[in-house]
């Protein structure tokens, strides 16, 4: 027998006025979902615990079975990892953005306008020239999507116990990155950071690439913002640890760092974007042909909670509706005898607050073995009266792998 396991990023919400005190999960025609509800067993889930709000990495690493309070080590090394950026176990990696400062360092813009990718590619090369000649440690830049790029540190006596350098608001001077701790790897990381931002705003300021853009009147993208430092958590894959061959369908570089170190197949699919326009039916096909070589399969989807931060409920139907389009095509095309199948969200994301919330998130489990219960609808109030009742996010591993028969006996 095989899983699949689907995420709808942010899919769970709170009541909306507009929409009659219903959720978007409540409001959108979901004929797929509710199907697996009625066939299945309901719950709901508590990403981390009950009151705590996730971000997207610690609650999927809770999903896959980790408990994240213990082995999360920062966002920056499994963004690293997702856009295809090598981490070792001693590196330290951040998330950064080229933004745009006055010559007194007072941020303008945080995304430098949102430089385009051919230009910031150009800026990138520039920068690791200029780090290559770094006396204490190896240092590697890429620049990913339009103003995103990754810093990786390596060498010796490297922390992520440093603070951030991107003061997150325009109008306010940029940060010194300091130690978190009072280890000397914490002042040394943040002396790096310090005088590597310093370097690289040199070469920025004279770049011809933001001579280009000033004389155009766009704003220079002279300055590396750093944020989110992070070393990989220290975990043992799942595969390993269940001898499962694991793979992922995702467009979301984080989530796809979180299952790369969890041991996962990173399956590329045609037109998997992250955004409204995502190909979810690609998705789909991927999901199908990845259950012929592996047992366990998480397909990812971000639109969701997209349209949570963007705050369209309207937008977050729809896209709760392609969802349950994909997960039809699936159901069609497997073999529902030998395939065990879970629907849930990594957080709740409101549309009213367009953040990230605590309130626990709906979660389904059909397929051979599974019990069921009295629930006939996949939404937050229909799945709280399910015989799954209310679990921890990292608690959804352990009971599929025993439906799975790969569960690791406990005691003689
Ligand atoms: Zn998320």
């Amino acid at each position: 027998m095989k899983a699949i396991l689907i995420i709808g990023d942010g899919m769970a919400d709170r009541p909306i006025k507009e929409l009659n005190y219903k959720t978007p999960l409540e409001t959108a025609k979901k004929p797929t979902l509710n199907k697996i509800a009625k066939t299945g067993i309901c719950g709901l889930i508590d990403p981390i615990a009950p009151g705590i709000v996730p971000g997207s990495d610690v609650a999927t690493l809770s999903l896959l079975g980790y408990d994240a309070t213990k082995v999360y080590a920062g966002r920056g090394a499994l963004e690293a990892l997702g856009f295809g950026i090598e981490v070792s176990s001693n590196d330290v990696a951040f998330r950064c953005n080229f933004g745009t400062v006055d010559k007194n360092f007072v941020v303008l813009d945080r995304r430098a306008g949102r430089i385009d990718t051919a230009s910031a590619t150009k800026l990138a090369q520039s920068l690791q020239k200029t780090a290559k000649k770094f006396p204490t440690a190896k240092i590697l830049f890429k620049n990913t999507v339009q103003h995103r790029g990754i810093l990786r540190l390596r060498g010796k006596g490297l922390s992520s116990m440093i603070s951030s350098t991107d003061p997150a608001k325009i109008g306010q001077k940029t940060l010194q990155a300091t130690p978190l701790n009072k280890t000397p790897e914490a002042a040394k990381t943040a002396r790096i950071v310090n005088e590597l931002m310093q370097l690289f705003h040199e070469t920025l300021k004279k770049h011809p690439v933001n001579k280009e853009r000033e004389k155009k009147g766009l704003p220079p993208a002279n300055i590396v913002l750093c944020r989110g430092a992070g070393t990989l958590p220290n975990i043992e894959p799942l595969t390993q640890r269940y001898g499962i061959r694991a793979a992922v369908v995702a467009a979301m570089p984080l989530v796809k760092g979180v299952c790369k170190v969890a041991g996962m197949d990173l399956l590329p699919v045609k037109g998997a974007s992250g955004t409204y326009e995502t190909n979810f039916i690609e998705k789909a096909k991927a999901t199908v042909k990845a259950l012929e070589s592996y047992d366990f399969i998480l397909t990812h989807v971000k639109a969701t909670d997209v349209a949570s931060h963007d705050e369209k409920f309207t937008l977050k139907i729809k896209m709760i509706e392609k969802l349950d389009g994909m997960v039809n095509h699936i159901m069609k095309n497997i073999n529902n005898e030998e395939t065990l199948i879970a629907v849930t969200a990594d957080h709740t994301t409101s549309c009213e607050t367009g953040n990230h919330e605590a309130d626990p998130v709906p979660v389904i489990l059909a397929g051979p073995g599974v019990r069921t219960d009295d629930v006939k609808e996949f939404s937050e109030r229909a799945c709280a009266k399910g015989g799954l009742h209310r679990i921890r996010g990292m608690d959804l591993m352990p009971i599929m792998l025993n439906l799975l028969g790969k569960s690791i006996k406990f005691g003689a």
